[in-house]
C-alpha cells in the first residue's frame, strides 16, 4: 500500500521526534511491504521565520492532498521567543488552529494508557494503578460552548457575560459514529459523558448517541454524568474504554486522564474529519527547554504514527507492531530522561527511535 503522509516537524523538539517516528514508520513499511511518501511542510515558528506567517495556503494544500498528516509540535518559549511579540493571529499556535479548521477536523482522540512499567509515575494510589488502564477520550472539537455565540453586556450598571452551548443532531451523530467505530477496534465499550440532568444539549446528545448505538449492537453503551466521570477517572480508570463527549467536557476530562498517566512524553493524539483523514500529533508541546539536546522522548509521536496507521489506513497489524515495540522497549528497561527510574538504562531520543525500529 502507498501511504501519502504530510509531515509537520514544527518547532523545538518537533523535528527530532518526527525524525524518529519516520524511522519507525520506514521499518514498518519495509516489514509489511508498504511505501511511505513523505512531504514536509512548515508550520508555526518555522513557517514564521521563512514566510512571515504561521501557515501558508500552499502548506494547507499539501496537507489536503495527503492521506494523513503527522505532526511534531509547534511553538517556542512564550516569554522569550520573538514569535510571541507578533499579533495573536500571526503567532505559531494560529497555524495549528488554521490547519484544524482547513482540514475540518472535528473529532479529537486522546488515548490515556498506563504502562505497567511506568506505574510508578501514576499519581493514583497503588491499589488503583495496579489494575492499569487503557482508555480513549473522544472529544467533539468544533461545536459546543467554545464556538457558540458569546457577548458581554452591561445591564443597569451590572456587567453580564453570556456564552451559548449549541449542538445540532448532525454534529452529535458524526462524532458518535466515530466513537462507535473506534470502540469496535478496541474493547467495544462506549461511555457517553454528558450533563443530561441539567442541559438540553446533553439530553439531545444522549438521544442521538442512543440512535447511533442501534447500528452497533456489538458495542456496549453506557451513559455517565460528567461530574461522576471526573470522579471515576481517579477512582476506577480501568473501567473505561472509549469516553465519548462534547467539546468542553472533553477538554477537561482528557487533561485529567492524561495527568493520571503521569508521563507526558508518552501521550499520543489524533484529530479526524468525516473521512479517514486525520492529523496525528503528540499531546505535549514543543518543549523548547530541551530542544536540540537529543533527550526528548519520541514515544508520544511514534504512538501517534501508530494511531495514524490504525485509524487512517486500517493497518491494525502494523499499528500493533509499533505498540508492541513500545511495550518491549519499556520491559527491557530503556527510558528517556522524562520517564527514567532507578535500575533502568537512560537513552536519548535517537537511541529510543533505534531501539523501537529494531523491534518492529
Ligand atoms: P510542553 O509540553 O512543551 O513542555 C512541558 C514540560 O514537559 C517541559 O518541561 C518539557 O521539557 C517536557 N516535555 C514535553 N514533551 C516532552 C518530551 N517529548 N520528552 C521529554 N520531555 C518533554 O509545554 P509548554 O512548555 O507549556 O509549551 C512549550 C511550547 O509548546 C509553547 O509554545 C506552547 O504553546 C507549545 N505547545 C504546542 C502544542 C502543539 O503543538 N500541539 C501543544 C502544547 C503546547
Amino acid at each position: 500500500m502507498e501511504l501519502k503522509i504530510t509531515c509537520i516537524p514544527g518547532d523545538g523538539i518537533g523535528p527530532e521526534i518526527v525524525a524518529e517516528a519516520k524511522k519507525v514508520l520506514d521499518a514498518v513499511a519495509a516489514k509489511y511491504g508498504h511505501v511511505m511518501r513523505y512531504t514536509d511542510i512548515l508550520m508555526g515558528g518555522a513557517s514564521i521565520d521563512v514566510h512571515g506567517v504561521p501557515l501558508t495556503e500552499e502548506a494547507v494544500e499539501t496537507a489536503k492532498s495527503a492521506d494523513a498528516v503527522l505532526m511534531g509540535s509547534i511553538g517556542g518559549d512564550t516569554t522569550t521567543s520573538p514569535w510571541y511579540k507578533l499579533p495573536p493571529n500571526l503567532r505559531p499556535e494560529a497555524g495549528l488552529l488554521a490547519i484544524r479548521k482547513a482540514l475540518n477536523l472535528f473529532a479529537n482522540l486522546r488515548p490515556a494508557v498506563l504502562y505497567e512499567e511506568l506505574a510508578g509515575a501514576c499519581p493514583l494510589k497503588k491499589e488503583i494503578s495496579a489494575a492499569g488502564f487503557d482508555m480513549m477520550i473522544m472529544r467533539e472539537l468544533t461545536g459546543g460552548l467554545y464556538f457558540g455565540e458569546r457577548k458581554t453586556v452591561e445591564e443597569n450598571g451590572v456587567r453580564k457575560a453570556i456564552d451559548t452551548l449549541t449542538y445540532d443532531e448532525n454534529e452529535i451523530r458524526r462524532i458518535a459514529i466515530k466513537g462507535f467505530d473506534i470502540a469496535r477496534k478496541r474493547r467495544k465499550k462506549v461511555t457517553s459523558v454528558d450533563k443530561a440532568n441539567v442541559l438540553d444539549s446533553s439530553r439531545l446528545w444522549r438521544k442521538v448517541v442512543e440512535e447511533v448505538a442501534k447500528d452497533y449492537p456489538d458495542v456496549a453503551l453506557e451513559h455517565m454524568l460528567v461530574d461522576n466521570c471526573a470522579m471515576q477517572l481517579v477512582k476506577d480508570p480501568a473501567q473505561f474504554d472509549v469516553i465519548l463527549t462534547e467539546n468542553m467536557f472533553g477538554d477537561i476530562l482528557s487533561d485529567e486522564a492524561s495527568m493520571v498517566t503521569g508521563s507526558i512524553g508518552m501521550l499520543a493524539s489524533a484529530s479526524l474529519n468525516d473521512t479517514k483523514f486525520g492529523l496525528y500529533e503528540p499531546s505535549h508541546g514543543s518543549a523548547p527547554d530541551i530542544a536540540g539536546k537529543d533527550i526528548a522522548n519520541p514515544i508520544a509521536t511514534i504512538l501517534s504514527a501508530s494511531m495514524m496507521l490504525r485509524y487512517s489506513f486500517d493497518l491494525d497489524q502494523e499499528a500493533d507492531a509499533i505498540d508492541n515495540a513500545v511495550k518491549s522497549v519499556l520491559q527491557a528497561g530503556f527510558r528517556t530522561a522524562d520517564i527514567m527510574s532507578e535500575g533502568c538504562q537512560r537513552v536519548g531520543c535517537r537511541q529510543m527511535g533505534d531501539l523501537l525500529t529494531e523491534r518492529i
